[in-house]
Parts: structure tokens; sequence; C-alpha cells
């Protein structure tokens, strides 16, 4: 038995959807248990619903074929009574938007003590909570407790959010986008909070995010996706990035001249070519005609590109 998400050939589709093609095909990958994982690709690339899967909150009508297995479950096929008491208590989740997250008309001390009931930890005191709330930054804690969201700044809402994912001492961290759409400065803010929850809380994480530079700050593995397809698994999209698709998007960040990707991203092509060959510059006979694998480059690298079959 791991805490670790073994992903086993992992389909999605939305049958009923406008596009009926795979939302997801054929993910393999494991997350472990100790490492702070990164899944990054464009809108749309399939990062949102492969976190979806990992915390079986897929909806209903989603088409869904392979495993995912934790601690002995494959989440995908318990029932849902049992993500919730027995699962997903491990799981702490940074959501996207501070202000949709909070009940606006519950004190904040008492979202805590939810939280905690919901665990069957029961409440927190308040010493507890200032010293998870001023480790990230925060003072005059006692006033923020007794608080409603509204009467609070975003960033404040932020660290909130932050001490709430881990107050129950989850053995994962989940963040979606946790940096989208910040001033450099909040960014920064974000980027210490999460390496300070990665040193002092938990190490094994996992960001869905579209900043590579966050990545390269966090995190130890970074899963590519494009299209619904896993393009490259890598230590480091600046330092081993192979895939044409990574490079790609190391050359569209502005640092290197906002160099954009040509057409943005095809969703969902022929499952009989490479899915990137329409805008790779590398693209051969060979990858309009046949599908590539996700090949080894080496044990802790993988790239879906015959120039490293
Ligand atoms: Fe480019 Fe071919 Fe590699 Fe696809 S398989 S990324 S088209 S070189
Ligand atoms: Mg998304």
């Amino acid at each position: 038995i791991t805490s670790d998400f073994c992903v086993d050939h992992l389909c999605v589709a939305f049958p009923n959807s406008m596009k009926s093609a795979n939302v997801l095909s054929d993910i393999n990958v494991v997350f472990r248990h100790g490492i702070a994982a990164a899944v990054i690709g464009e809108s749309g690339c399939g990062k949102s619903v492969l976190v979806l899967a990992l915390l079986g909150l897929l909806p209903k009508y989603a088409s869904v074929h392979g495993h995912i297995f934790y601690n002995s479950f494959d989440v995908l096929s318990v029932p849902f009574a049992i993500i919730q008491s027995n699962l997903s208590k491990h799981w702490g989740i940074i959501p996207q938007s501070p202000s949709d997250a909070l009940n606006p008309i519950r004190k904040i001390k008492k979202q805590f003590d939810d939280i905690g009931k919901n665990a069957s930890r029961g409440n927190f005191s308040v010493e507890e909570l200032c010293d998870s709330l001023t480790s990230l930054g925060l003072s005059d804690i006692e006033k923020i407790l007794q608080s409603y969201p509204h009467e609070l700044s975003g960033g404040m809402l932020q660290r909130i959010l932050f001490a709430m994912a881990v107050c129950c001492e989850p053995e994962w961290v989940f963040a979606d986008e946790p940096t989208k759409g910040l001033d450099e400065q909040s960014r920064q803010q974000v980027s210490h909070n999460l390496l300070h929850l990665k040193t002092k809380k938990t190490q094994s994480m996992i960001l869905i995010t579209h900043d590579l530079p966050l990545t390269e700050e966090i995190c130890e593995v970074v899963v590519v996706m494009y299209a619904g397809e896993i393009m490259e698994i890598t230590n480091s999209v600046y330092t081993n990035g192979l895939h044409p698709y990574t490079r790609a998007l190391i050359a569209a960040l502005p640092i290197n001249g906002f160099n954009p990707i040509p057409d943005g991203p095809v969703k969902n092509g022929s499952s009989r070519q490479c899915r990137f060959a329409p805008h790779c510059a590398y693209a051969s006979k060979q990858c309009k005609h046949s599908h590539p694998n996700l090949y080894s480059v080496d044990d802790m690298h993988k790239v879906r590109c015959f120039l490293y079959a």
C-alpha cells in the first residue's frame, strides 16, 4: 500500500459535449508521495480534468476508462461516499479563487472548525491557528479569526486558504493555478508560501499551473500536457525540457520574447499522428502518419516524440 497516485491507462471523454473526442487519452503517470509535481500546459490540454480524476471528482456523465490507484483503492471505481469519508481527508485543496471558496456569512474561525469537524478532529485552538497563520506572514490573528471574508484583503484570504488546506495535516496538497492573474509581488508571496508548506507541512504536492518559473522553484517533477496527452515528464523544463512543445512553451515566455505557439493548441487531432505535428518545426513524414509513444530518455525522464525514440 502506498500513498502514491498511480494513473494507469486513464481515458476520459465527455460524450455529450460538442467535442466528442477524448479529453484525456491513455494517461500513465505516477505521482510519488513525498515529491512535488506540476502539471503544465495550455488551457484545454486536460490538466484540470486529470486533477479532478485524481480527486474522484469527475462528473457522473464522463466516460472513464483505466485506473487511479491510491492506498489500495481505485479512486475511479470506489463510491464517492468512500472517497469523502476515507480518502479526501488526506487531501488538502487550495482552490483557485479565494473569494468564491469561503463562506461569506461565516467567520474565519468557524470555517476552520468546519474543516476540523469534517476530518473528525474537532475544533482548532486559537493557538494552533495563530501558529499556522503567523508562519504564513499574517498578524493580528485573533482579529482575523473573528472576521468575515469580506472584511479581509485578497492576499489575506489566500493565505487563510493555504492554512485551511494543510490544517488537518493532509498527505497531499493540490493547488489549482495558484498564481493565475496575480501581480509579480503577490506571485512571489504565493511562491514563498508554497515553498513554506512544502518544507514545513507536506512534500507531496500537485500544482496545476501555467507558471513555468513556479514549477522550477517548487517542483521536482513536471508533467507537460498537450491536447489530452502527456508529452513529457521531466525534473525541469528549463534545463531538461526536450519535447518540441515544451521548448515552444519556454520560447513563449515573456522573458524569451513572447514567441507564441503558432495557431494555438490543436485539440485532439487524429490519433494516427503526433498531435503536435501541425505546429512542430521538426515534423517528418513519420510524425504525420504514426503516433509517438512516451519514450524513456532515462529513469526520470520520458518524452513523446520520435526524435527521442
Ligand atoms: Fe515534432 Fe515529430 Fe516530435 Fe511530434 S513526434 S513533436 S511532430 S518531431
Ligand atoms: Mg483548467
